[in-house]
C-alpha cells in the first residue's frame, strides 16, 4: 500500500513529492510555452512532466526507488540543459532546484556526476550569457552543489549512526537484542527454504555479581568487553554473536550441528576460561545449545537452548550442554 510506504520509507516518499512538486510546477510551464509559440520549449517540458508522470506511476505500483530516482536525476538534467540551450536563462534558474533535488534523491556519486555535466553543458551551451554571467553561473552552482553535498553527507552520517545505535550494544559494540530478533527470524526462515541445519547457543556469564561485588560495575564492564572480543575473535564470518542483555548473549551458528556444534562450543568455553581472567582468577562462561527444528518457533527455540543452558548452570557451571541431549529420546 503507498500510503504505508510514504509513511515508513523515506527516500520513497523524498521521491514521490518531487514527482508531484516538479508536476505541478512544470506542468503550467509546458502550456504557456505552447500558448507563447516556443514549441521547442513547451516540447522540453512536455517531455520532463511526461517522464515525472510515468515514473510516479511507477513508483506508486510498487517500482524500486533507486530506479526511479536515476530516471529523475536523468531528467532533471537533460530537461535543464535543453531548456538552457535553448531559451538562456530561465532554463539556468531551473538548475538550481534540479542540483539541490538530486542530491536529496540518488547517491552522492551519481548527485556529483550529474551536478557536473549539467553546470559544464550550461556554461559551455548557453546562448544568451555573457562571460562574466557564465563564471557567475558556474560558481554559484558549483556552490549550491557543494552546500547540497555536505548536507546530503552529513544526513548519510546521521542515519548510519542511527541504525548502528538501533542495532548495536553500546558497551561491547556487539549487535544487540533487536538485531537478534531479526537476524534469529531470518535464519529461522533460510532453514526453511534450504534446510541447512543451524544452531543458537545462549552464553552466560558465571558468577558475574560475585565479580561486580569484588570488583566494581566498572570492571564488570571490562569483563563483558573483553569477553565479548574474545568470542568474537573465534567466530566464523557466518556466525553472529549478540549481547542479549546484561551478562547473557546469544551466538547464531549457522551450519553447526551435532557433535561439530559440541566441540566447537567446549573449545569456545575452554578458550574463555584460559583466556579471561580477573585479578589472576579465571571468569568462566555456561553454554546452552540447540538446533533449530523444522517444527518450532524461534521463541521456542531460543527457550530450548535456555533450558540447556539452565542444566549447565546446575551441572556445576562452566558447562556446555545441548538440548538435544535429553529431548526426543523416542524421536529417530
Ligand atoms: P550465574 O552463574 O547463576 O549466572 O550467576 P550470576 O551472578 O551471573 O547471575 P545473575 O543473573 O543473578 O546476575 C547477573 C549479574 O550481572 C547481575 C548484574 O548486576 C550483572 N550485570 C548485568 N548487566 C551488567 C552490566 O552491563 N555490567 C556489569 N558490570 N554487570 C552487569
Ligand atoms: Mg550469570
Ligand atoms: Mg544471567
Amino acid at each position: 500500500m503507498p500510503i504505508d510506504r510514504l509513511r515508513s520509507d523515506v527516500h520513497y516518499a523524498i521521491l514521490v513529492v518531487f514527482a508531484i512538486v516538479g508536476l505541478l510546477g512544470i506542468a503550467p510551464f509546458a502550456v504557456y510555452r505552447f500558448l507563447r509559440g516556443d514549441w521547442l520549449a513547451g516540447a522540453v517540458d512536455t517531455g520532463v512532466v511526461a517522464v515525472l508522470a510515468a515514473t510516479l506511476a511507477y513508483l506508486w505500483r510498487g517500482g524500486s526507488p533507486q530506479r526511479a530516482a536515476i530516471v529523475f536525476v536523468a531528467n532533471n538534467t537533460l530537461g535543464c540543459m535543453l531548456i538552457a540551450v535553448n531559451l538562456g536563462l530561465p532554463g539556468v534558474l531551473w538548475t538550481y532546484p534540479a542540483l539541490v533535488s538530486n542530491f536529496l534523491m540518488t547517491s552522492r556519486r551519481i548527485a556529483i556526476v550529474a551536478a557536473v555535466a549539467l553546470i559544464v553543458g550550461v556554461a559551455l551551451f548557453d546562448p544568451v550569457l555573457d562571460a562574466l554571467d557564465r563564471a557567475g553561473y558556474v560558481v554559484t552552482a558549483a556552490l549550491t552543489s557543494v552546500f547540497s553535498f555536505l548536507f546530503a553527507q552529513r544526513t548519510h552520517s546521521q542515519r548510519r549512526q542511527l541504525e548502528r545505535l538501533a542495532t548495536h550494544d553500546a558497551l561491547t559494540g556487539l549487535y544487540n537484542r533487536r538485531a537478534m530478533e531479526s537476524e534469529l527470524a531470518a535464519a529461522a526462515e533460510t532453514f526453511r527454504r534450504h534446510r541447512l541445519p543451524v544452531a543458537l547457543a545462549v552464553l552466560d556469564m558465571d558468577h558475574f555479581k560475585r565479580i561486580n561485588d569484588a570488583f566494581g560495575h566498572e570492571a564488570g564492564d571490562q569483563v563483558l568487553v573483553r569477553f565479548a572480543r574474545i568470542v568474537q575473535g573465534r567466530c566464523r564470518a557466518s556466525d553472529r554473536f549478540f549481547r542479549y542483555g546484561g551478562e547473557e548473549f546469544v551466538l547464531l551458528l549457522p551450519g553447526a550441528g551435532g557433535e561439530g556444534l559440541r566441540r566447537l562450543l567446549e573449545e569456545l568455553r575452554t578458550t574463555v576460561e584460559t583466556r579471561l581472567q580477573i585479578d589472576g582468577r579465571p571468569v568462566t562462561v555456561s553454554i546452552g545449545a540447540a538446533s533449530l527444528r523444522a517444527d518450532e518457533s524461534v521463541t521456542q527455540w531460543l527457550a530450548r537452548a535456555d533450558a540447556a543452558l539452565y542444566r549447565a548452570k546446575d551441572g556445576g557451571r562452566n558447562r556446555v550442554e545441548l538440548a538435544e541431549d535429553v529431548e526426543d529420546p523416542l524421536a529417530a
